[in-house]
């Protein structure tokens, strides 16, 4: 079928698009949109035409025709819901005057199916770009999760894969092909177990999640009926949600984290944490890392010829060497990390879901800070360098502490044997 029958509507058409030309120049919102008045005119000219020509259209050139539009739309960044709601003045003003001029149900069926029609596939063009950038955005962030000191790789990296198979399955419109709407409960579990005791923030939570398995319920529920244009604001809103909740178990994390590294005893020289914390960590984030699946990666660090500062410049020169290179150790490593001093001038690092490229480049800028540092002590100028052992462990973690230090020592001890001043994995 096409919708011929509307080409009654042509006598009105002039009148209608004039009266909604007039809306727009009155309505600030789309008024920012555009250069100036006749930009306005011009597009509203060209949509007048696009209009005339699409009542020719059969529906599935109709369909076409107008997802290419929602791309334009996409593409021009023009919100689709100042979109809909120009759409909605235009469909009303044609409304109207077939309701006070025409005495047909037919027209009127026929107008109704083509506003349908035009509404949902402009905003199925509009949800296709979306999707297509949303998916690039998630690979984007998949390959460069390592690299970011901001946010938590443990609990994002789950739920960023979640989304990107909740993504390709609206992409490809196959509600079999969607996840559970369920977040990955294991981890939703570990976000609230380290909330603080906080029941306002454990129902935030709690709603966080019921609102996004709602919206991708109903997305799935819409996309079946092929009604984009809910489709397109519900996964909109569910992405909105999507990334508030991603920020909010980053700020849980890192909160906890830093609550539980606060609480334990601190080396006074170096800040950082002392062997004897080191048992209940590594018990603690094995379980996390086998809950999420994320590796764990240990640096073994020691200054070279240490002995040679404290002989040479005196014992407290050696302790601001300490100072500042456990500086370096901070300086390089994320808020949820963790540092040891294991004893004189060695320093052991754990690296939460850094495979074993990651955490050796970590080791290697902190390796290149040291050397390129010009320590001053009493007016004398001086340098140092030091050595690196890397290792990686993946869920199920069978070695047990003892052994995993023996592993990254050996590394350490490469390092040293092979000409020191150097990272060795
Ligand atoms: P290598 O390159 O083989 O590691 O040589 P090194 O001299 O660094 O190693 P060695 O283990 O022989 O010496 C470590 C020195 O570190 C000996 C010790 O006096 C010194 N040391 C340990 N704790 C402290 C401290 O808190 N402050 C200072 N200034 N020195 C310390
Ligand atoms: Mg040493
Ligand atoms: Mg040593």
């Amino acid at each position: 079928m096409t919708f011929e029958i509307l080409n009654i509507l042509e006598p009105v058409l002039d009148s209608v698009f004039e009266k909604f030309y007039q809306s727009m120049l009155s309505n600030r919102d789309f008024a920012v949109f555009f250069k100036d008045d006749d930009h306005i005119r011009s597009l509203i000219e060209k949509q007048k035409m696009h209009f005339l020509d699409s009542l020719n259209d059969s529906e599935e050139e109709l369909k076409a025709r107008y997802s290419r539009l929602g791309e334009i739309h996409y593409n021009l960044r023009l919100p689709y819901v100042d979109f809909f709601a120009a759409m909605g003045m235009l469909e009303e003003g044609l409304l109207l005057s077939i309701a006070s001029h025409h005495d047909s149900k037919d027209l009127m069926r026929t107008a109704f199916k083509f506003f349908r029609l035009i509404r949902a596939y402009t905003a199925k063009g509009y949800l296709n770009k979306t999707l297509e950038a949303d998916s690039a955005d998630i690979d984007r962030y998949l390959e460069n999760v390592h690299r970011s000191s901001e946010i938590d790789t443990q609990f994002a990296t789950e739920r960023i894969i979640w989304l990107k198979n909740l993504t390709f399955a609206i992409q490809i419109e196959n509600r079999a092909a969607a996840p559970s709407f369920q977040l990955p409960t294991q981890v939703m579990d570990s976000i609230q177990s380290y909330a603080p005791e906080d029941p306002d923030l454990v129902r935030y939570i709690n709603d966080t999640i019921a609102r996004i398995e709602i919206n991708a319920a109903n997305v799935f529920y819409f996309l079946e009926k092929k009604n984009y244009e809910e489709v397109l604001t519900l996964y909109r809103e569910l992405m909105q949600i999507y990334k508030l909740s991603l920020m909010l178990t980053n700020v849980i994390t890192i909160a906890a984290s830093s609550a539980i590294i606060s609480s334990l005893s601190k080396d006074d020289l170096t800040g950082m944490l002392g062997r004897n914390s080191l048992n209940d960590i590594i018990e603690r984030e094995f379980s996390l890392a086998t809950a999420s699946g994320y590796e764990i990666s240990l640096i073994m660090m020691d200054l070279d010829h240490f002995k040679n500062v404290n002989d040479t410049y005196g014992h407290a020169a050696g302790d601001e060497v300490l100072k500042t290179t456990s500086k370096f150790v901070h300086d390089n490593i994320r808020a949820t990390d963790f540092s040891f001093r294991m004893g004189g001038e060695e320093f052991l690092i754990i690296l939460k879901g850094a495979s074993l490229k990651v955490a050796s480049r970590q080791a290697e800028l902190i390796r290149k800070e040291i050397e390129e540092h010009a320590f001053k002590y009493d007016g004398k100028t001086f340098r140092i360098t030091a050595s690196f052992g890397v290792s990686t462990y993946f869920s199920p973690f069978q070695m047990g502490l003892q052994s995993m230090l023996k592993q990254v020592d050996l590394k350490l001890y490469e390092s040293k044997r092979n000409g020191r001043n150097r990272v060795t994995w």
